[in-house]
């Protein structure tokens, strides 16, 4: 692609209507005799066609939630309190049963990184790969069974024509999670949806998998989100990078202008990880504690660098810093600072 090409691209991405847009999703869980815990906090984001989006952040960051949440199942009694969500510009309020944006592998395909939960036991790969094709895209038993040999060859897996009468208990791990990626990707979906489902693989499957996903989204109509903890998976597949800390969007950028200058300071945190800097570490994980009892109102001020008083009683708002970037800090890290 040259790189009037990719400028056209950009161009085009920045117009085309979002697949997915989020906004203000709150989600809380209700605690006896004590506020409610909120464990996404106004969370915006929107997914264009032809784009990857990466959604990074640790642990309880919240980014299987907000997959659950858009695909109405939210775990262990908590409740979308606030926001709303469209699919192609539908609230999702408005869509009827029969169209609803979580169909498994056709507008919104998850992919979890659990593949056993995902499989029918009782059903070999080939059945269940058939099944989502004929009922999606409505081909005969003949053509849907050519289109299933297919996709378990695009994602690697050995010898495809045999593995379709393999049953699922059959299977390593790492060829489960294969034929699940296989089935959510088999009836071209609007949205692929990746919840660390790469995490399990052997690296050179995990690529493969990835460039898989990156050939489906390049020129299609189809876009992707790509959950993860491996920020070094964004540098390389990702359009835009939306950093998660605490059910919050701290950052939010253009690929290549995120890893040229991250401006919050946990982001600066994760790049100093991914890049076992000790210079880095050395400069921004000296942090001296809060005093005892102290709740400050940013989210990531116990651990931050440039924390000053303000951070302890003031939340700062995601803001807009022009450029497709938007950044929730008092202090950003910005040129020249
Ligand atoms: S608002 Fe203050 S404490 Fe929070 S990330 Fe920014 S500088 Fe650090």
């Amino acid at each position: 692609m040259t790189y009037q090409d990719k400028t056209d691209t950009t161009e085009a991405q920045a117009v085309a209507a979002p697949v997915l847009e989020l906004e203000g999703i709150t989600v809380a869980y209700p605690r006896y005799g004590e506020s409610d815990h909120v464990a996404l906090d106004a969370v915006d984001l929107k997914i264009r066609r032809g784009e990857i989006v990466g959604l990074v952040g640790e642990t309880g960051a919240g980014k299987t939630l907000l997959t659950r949440t858009v695909m109405g199942a939210i775990p262990g009694g908590g409740e979308h309190t606030s926001g709303a969500m469209r699919y192609n510009g539908t609230p999702f309020t408005d869509l009827p049963d029969d169209k609803s944006p979580v169909r498994p592998a056709k507008d919104i395909a998850l992919i979890v990184s659990n593949p056993r939960r995902e499989l029918n036991p009782v059903l070999t790969v080939g059945q269940q790969i058939v099944n989502v094709i004929r009922h999606h895209l409505g081909l005969s038993e003949k053509e849907a069974r050519a289109r299933a040999v297919d996709m378990l060859r695009a994602v690697a897996i050995p010898d495809p024509e045999s593995r379709m009468d393999a049953w699922p208990h059959e299977l390593s791990g790492g060829m489960a999670q294969r034929v699940v990626i296989a089935i959510a990707l088999s009836c071209d979906p609007g949205l692929v949806i990746s919840d660390d489902a790469t995490s399990a693989l052997d690296v050179t499957v995990q690529l493969q998998v990835l460039n898989l996903m990156k050939e489906m989204v390049a020129g299609s109509e189809t876009a992707a989100l790509i959950i993860t903890r491996d920020i070094a998976i964004t540098a390389h597949y990702c359009d835009r990078v939306v950093i998660l800390y605490k059910g919050e969007v701290v950052e939010e950028a253009p690929r290549d202008a995120f890893f040229d200058r991250p401006h919050h300071p946990y982001s600066i945190n994760l790049l100093a990880a991914f890049a076992h800097s000790p210079a880095l570490r050395e400069a921004w994980w000296d942090v001296p504690p809060l005093a005892d009892g102290t709740r400050p109102a940013c989210r990531f001020a116990d651990r931050c660098a440039r924390r000053q008083p303000r951070c302890v009683s003031e939340a700062p708002a995601l803001r807009d810093c022009g450029a497709g970037r938007r950044v929730r800090c008092h202090y950003p890290v910005e040129a020249g600072t």
